[in-house]
Order: structure tokens, then C-alpha cells, then sequence
């Protein structure tokens, strides 16, 4: 494979920069442009030099070069990190010389995909350095490291490998097929695995709305009547004029979103149009949108105007909370209820004044709940997809040995759930998969 090179850190002028070589030739190449006490070919693995880029009697700059040996590199091949001065020109000559050198451009994350290609990382791995570039919260970093640990890799891998043993089991008595007595897959065993193995991607499709909650913003829809305060309550919690405050009913006509982070979790608020019966055509429209938001919404902001509450029926697959707002206007003492018997008391904020400890407490209360409820957790949409067909094939491969199906057609279900578990951790790609999932990365990564 050739040797690339690329600037690794972001475009601009900084304090310093770095440059990256990786391949075959990557300590030669940086070491035909770099005079120090020491030269980088003869140097220890995991060691920093200090030392001149120059080039005939031209020096660009003074750098530090970190090199690091095959196969203990990200990649996995020779690498060279050259810190240089950050300013645009040194970078941008550094790699004109680099590329004079013999190296080439890498691609958009091909540093990741040589590190998958050379058994560094799996498929997932990779993927989730991508996530944790782009990490806004502290809980999709955290999600992003769990996944570049290999949480859900190994979790897939080891329950593939299990089913990989009974296919081939189940496939050498088809090789057998004139002995119909010979049976060397163990069916009562196979059916325990088939079970564990359905149960396991059933959780972890469940935790997919979780995991995607986390990536892009625990959704959190305001709910509730006009003039309850909706557009108000988003506006002070973002501290932002984000959606019209105003008197008159009917304002808000389409859901207005934006993304907070509270205590490092990423919420997605989602202003509604206030429920109400109308003959207007477009606040209607508004409406059914906002009912939509409430339906996919994780967490659901019932918000009533406590000088005159008018509890709403809300349909969600969600959690519902029971908010009063404008209680500024309410003497202390003043008795509100929950409109429904069997929630908790009825939260009391004023958005107008901010005054909404309560509310926020709670939302990143039940936020945390529900991200603790499963510790490996499905996050990208291609892994959902991937996974999604491993669960059919299994749920197949589990009927197959209920009905006695043939062992033929039982192993075409079993190499469907292979091939799908496979295609989540890469042990089964194809370029197009690769490319595409490369070519979203940075310049490089
Ligand atoms: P929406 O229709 O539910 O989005 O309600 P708005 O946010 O547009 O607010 C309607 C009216 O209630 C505006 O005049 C707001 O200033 C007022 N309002 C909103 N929240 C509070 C509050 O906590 N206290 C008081 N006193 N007024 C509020």
C-alpha cells in the first residue's frame, strides 16, 4: 500500500499543526526532509524528535516527529506525527514536500480505513472515531468511546462466531445428506443459542432509539394548549428569542427545534403549535404536526397555564410531564393537581422569570433514566439495518427448528444472520460499503 499523508488537524492557523505519514515508507520519507540529534529510521518505537524540516539549504521548520512502528500505530503501518508550527503556509508546504517526497494525498479517512484493513478496528470501531469527531454532548462522546471500545463489536462477534460453529455443523450434514440419521448440530442447543441470540438483538434494536436519542438530541416536544407559555419556556431554556412570543392564539403554526446540552446530555426541544379546535386550515396543519411531535417525542412537556389549566389528552410513546407554568401569577400557596391520578405532583415554573430548576432537574432525570436502561447501545443507522436483518433470519432459523424445516433450508436462514451480524462488524463488506462510510470522514482521520 502507498504511503499518505495529510493534515490532520483543522484547517486554519493554530499553535501548531500536525501532519500525518503512514505506510511502508513514512519514516524514510519524513526522514529524507528531517535533521535532528538522532535519525528517525534508527529511532525507537514511541518517541518524539526534535529537530529541523529542510530541504537542500531551505528549512521550513522546527518540529517535534513522533514515530511509531508497525503494527503499533492507529493504522497499523510505520507513522510518522510531525507537529509543526501552525501557521497555513508551513502546513500547506510541509505536505508539498512530503508529496514530492513519494508520499501521496490520503483520501477523507483513510487513516481509519487502512487502521479497519489492517485488523486494528473493526467496521463499528471505526465508525464510532467518525461519531466521536463530530461528539456535541458528553453523552454522545461517551457513547462514541464505548463504541470505539468494541462494545457492540464483541457483544455481535462472539454471538457470531457461536453461530458460525453450529452452521458448519448443520452444513457438514448436508455433506452427509445420503446418512439422514447423522445429526451434528446438537437441535436442542441450537435452539438455546437461536433464543439467546434473538433476545439479544431484540435489546439491541430496542436501545437504537435510545442510541439515536443520544446522537442527535433526546427529542422533548412542549405540548399543551395556546398560550400556555410553550414558545416562551423554549426561548428561556435555549436563552435565545428562538420562537414569537405572543398573546394572540394561534401563533405558533409549525414545530420550531433546536438542541440544548444540559449536564452533557444533547436534548432536541421541539416548540409545537398549541392544541386547540380551530377552522383554521394552516394552524390545523399545525396541529397535526404537533400531535406527531408528542407521538415521537421521548419525553413530552404537557405545559398548562396555571392561572386557567386546561388539561389535554396526549398521546406519546413517551413520558409525559405534567407542567404548570406562569406560576409567578399564583399566590404560593394555591393548590395545583395533577390532571391525572397517577403521576407525580405537578411540576410549578414560570418561563417568563426562568424560574424552572425543577423542570430542568427532571428532564435530565428521566434522561439519564432511560439512557441507563441498556449498557450496549445501537446508535448508527446502518448497524439498526444490519441488525434488523440478523433478527428476521433468527426469528426464521427459531420456526425452522419448531417445524423440523430441512437442514438445507435451515442453513440459508443461519448464513442470512451470518451475513448480517458480519456486515455490522465488516467481517463481510463489500467496497461500496467501505467507501461510503469512509468517504463522510475528515481529511486525516
Ligand atoms: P404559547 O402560545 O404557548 O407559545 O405561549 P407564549 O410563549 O407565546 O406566551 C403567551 C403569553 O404568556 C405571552 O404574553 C407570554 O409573555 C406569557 N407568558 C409565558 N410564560 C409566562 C410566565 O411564566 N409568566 C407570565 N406571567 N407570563 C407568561
Amino acid at each position: 500500500m502507498s504511503t499518505v499523508a495529510a493534515i490532520s488537524t483543522p484547517y486554519g492557523s493554530g499553535g501548531i499543526a500536525v501532519i500525518r505519514v503512514s505506510g511502508e515508507q513514512a519514516i524514510p520519507v519524513v526522514d529524507s526532509l528531517f535533521c535532528g540529534r538522532v535519525s528517525l529510521r534508527d529511532a525507537l518505537p514511541n518517541t518524539v524528535h526534535f529537530g529541523r524540516i529542510q530541504r537542500k539549504n531551505e528549512l521550513l521548520d522546527e518540529v517535534l516527529c513522533s514515530v511509531f512502528r508497525a503494527p503499533h500505530s492507529f493504522t497499523g503501518e510505520d507513522t510518522v506525527e510531525i507537529a509543526c508550527h501552525g501557521s497555513l503556509y508551513i502546513q500547506q508546504e510541509m505536505l508539498h514536500w512530503l508529496i514530492d517526497a513519494g508520499c501521496k494525498a490520503a483520501e477523507p479517512g483513510e487513516f481509519t480505513r487502512r487502521a479497519f484493513l489492517n485488523g486494528r478496528m473493526d467496521l463499528t470501531q471505526a465508525e464510532a472515531v467518525a461519531d466521536l469527531i463530530a461528539a456535541q454532548s458528553k453523552a454522545e462522546k461517551d457513547l462514541a468511546l464505548s463504541q470505539l471500545r468494541g462494545s457492540v463489536s464483541s457483544e455481535l462477534a462472539s454471538l457470531r462466531e457461536r453461530l458460525l460453529h453450529f452452521t458448519s455443523l448443520v452444513e457438514l450434514e448436508l455433506d452427509f445428506a445420503d446418512h439422514e440419521e447423522l445429526e451434528f448440530a446438537d437441535r436442542s442447543e441450537l435452539t438455546d443459542l437461536a433464543c439467546e441470540i434473538e433476545r439479544k438483538l431484540s435489546s439491541l434494536l430496542a436501545s437504537f432509539r435510545t442510541g439515536n436519542a443520544i446522537r442527535h438530541g433526546i427529542p422533548v416536544a412542549i405540548v399543551g394548549a395556546p398560550n400556555a407559555g410553550k414558545s416562551t419556556l423554549l426561548n428561556t431554556l435555549l436563552g435565545e428569542q428562538r420562537a414569537i412570543v405572543s398573546d394572540i392564539q394561534g401563533t405558533t403554526r409549525d414545530t420550531v427545534e433546536d438542541t440544548l446540552v444540559m449536564e452533557g446530555i444533547l436534548f432536541r426541544l421541539i416548540d409545537t403549535a398549541g392544541l386547540r379546535d380551530t377552522d383554521d386550515t394552516l394552524e390545523n396543519m399545525g396541529i397535526e404536526r404537533s400531535r406527531k411531535a408528542a407521538l415521537d417525542a421521548q419525553i413530552v412537556i404537557h405545559l398548562l397555564d396555571a392561572t386557567n389549566p386546561k388539561p389535554l389528552t396526549i398521546e406519546t410513546n413517551g413520558t409525559v410531564m405534567e407542567v404548570y407554568n406562569k406560576c409567578d401569577l399564583k399566590s404560593p400557596n394555591s393548590n395545583l393537581q395533577s390532571s391525572t391520578s397517577n403521576l407525580q405532583p405537578p411540576l410549578c415554573i414560570s418561563a417568563k422569570s426562568g424560574e424552572m430548576e425543577s423542570l430542568k432537574r427532571e428532564l435530565v432525570r428521566l434522561a439519564q433514566d432511560s439512557m441507563q436502561t441498556s449498557a450496549v447501545m445501537l446508535s448508527n443507522a446502518r448497524h439498526y439495518e444490519a441488525v434488523f436483518c440478523a433478527h428476521e433470519a433468527i426469528v426464521r432459523v427459531q420456526e425452522g427448528l419448531t417445524t423440523d424445516l430441512s437442514g438445507e433450508l435451515l442453513s440459508l436462514d443461519l448464513q442470512d444472520c451470518l451475513s448480517a451480524l458480519g456486515e455490522v462488524t465488516g467481517q463481510i463488506t463489500n467496497q461500496d460499503v467501505l467507501s461510503n462510510i469512509f468517504s463522510k470522514f475528515c481529511i486525516g482521520k
